[in-house]
């Protein structure tokens, strides 16, 4: 193990990096597209859309400029709007519930379980006649028991729009994030599994009629021909992020790999420790394939190990800023969610990226192991 006398530095993402570690094939791809001058629905991007579809077993693939809009286009086009409600779990970037604001529709928060994610008993009891769909987010690279979920929407005849802006490859039972409900979303921020330069998204659907609707929302309400249709947005995908993006996706499944090694490394290494409540171990037998976007620990003694970590050179995140969404108060949405609120007391996010190394994980477990030992 690495001595802990000489300290790293390990900063949360090093942003930097996603463009040094492809710097000579991200640059001929800049060069090549640039001296085309194909920079707005490109070949590119037909390309990348075909090649994710085929990635997640989708029928269809739009890239859109980022994984809010996703969102939105998705609701948009599945015809939610004034006077419905969408139910969502709170332990989710404020994206998730804005989407449902901004789609013209009322976002109702529910609770999350052990895993953090989105609690089918809490979906149950948030339902009302005016409920429209259900939008789990498929939190830290892990999905969320869509049997369950399934069920109560057959129950109620609720639509399904997951917002997998962080499960980019995670499955269910087999199938991939994004491809369950009537329409999935992802996101290329850049510090997601499929990080672009800048911002990037796209919607997953196998339903024709939403794909056209889709299309059009996102190219100004444009058919093929040049028609105008209907009222649309513009929210395209840059050709250019779609060429870097259909580069990267070729690399993706070792960058899932890495992900699952590291949190395998962690867990070996913290397992022991009684004070740590750590993620579901990767597996691959059970219900869950998961590509962990994030490592999300729980602790009560969370800032002072924060504090620690920070003494000793390691970056660590409380997700959105250490809230869940119906806990900000200009948003104006009331609940009470036990499990959430009790959570966000007590999460923090350990460094997870493709930059770090064996011995980078050794050494936060040996800083953290310390902490401990106190
Ligand atoms: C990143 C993220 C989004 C938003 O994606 P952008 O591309 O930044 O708009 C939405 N939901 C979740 C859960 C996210 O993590």
């Amino acid at each position: 193990m690495t001595s802990l006398s000489m300290t790293r530095n390990i900063p949360y993402f090093d942003y930097p990096q996603l463009f040094k570690t492809q710097e000579e094939d991200l640059t001929q791809i800049f060069q090549e597209v640039g001296y085309r001058g194909a920079y707005i629905l490109q070949k590119d991007l037909a390309e990348f859309e075909k090649n994710l579809a085929q990635y997640t077993g989708a029928k269809y693939a739009i890239g859109v400029a980022n994984g809010t809009d996703a969102l939105i286009i998705a609701l948009r086009a599945a015809g939610i709007g004034q006077g419905d409600e969408v139910i969502f779990c709170s332990h989710t970037f404020v994206a998730t519930a804005s989407a449902i604001y901004f789609a013209g529709a009322t976002p109702v928060p529910v609770d999350c379980r052990e895993d953090h994610l989105i609690d089918p008993e809490s979906v149950r009891k948030a339902i009302t006649p005016k409920t429209r769909a259900i939008m789990p987010t498929q939190l830290n690279g892990r999905t969320a028991d869509m049997d369950a979920l399934q069920k109560i929407a057959d129950e109620y005849n609720l639509i399904i729009i997951e917002d997998a802006a962080q499960g980019l490859g995670s499955k269910y039972k087999g199938k991939d994030a994004g491809t369950f409900g009537l329409a999935g979303t992802i996101s290329f921020y850049p510090a997601k599994t499929l990080g672009c330069l800048g911002d990037g998204g796209a919607i997953l659907t196998n339903d024709d009629v939403m794909y056209e609707q889709m299309c059009l929302l996102r190219e100004h309400g444009r058919n093929p021909q040049g028609e105008v249709v209907c009222w649309g947005l513009n929210s395209r995908l840059d050709n250019l992020q779609a060429a870097f993006l259909n580069y990267m996706l070729k690399e993706y499944d070792q960058v899932v790999a890495r992900r699952r090694e590291l949190a395998s490394l962690y867990h070996g290494y913290l397992s022991a420790i009684s004070q740590l409540k750590l993620p579901p171990a990767p597996t691959t037998e059970g219900n869950h394939f998961d590509i962990f976007q994030n490592y999300e620990i729980e602790t009560e003694s969370r800032d002072e190990l924060k504090e620690f970590l920070k003494k000793n050179g390691i970056g660590t995140l409380i997700q959105w800023g250490g809230k869940a969404v119906h806990q900000f108060s200009g948003l104006n949405i009331s609940a009470q969610l036990p499990y959430v609120e009790t959570m966000f007391t007590k999460c923090l996010m350990l460094p997870m990226n493709i930059f770090l190394t064996d011995d980078d994980i050794a050494y936060i477990a040996g800083v953290i192991e310390k902490f401990y030992a106190k």
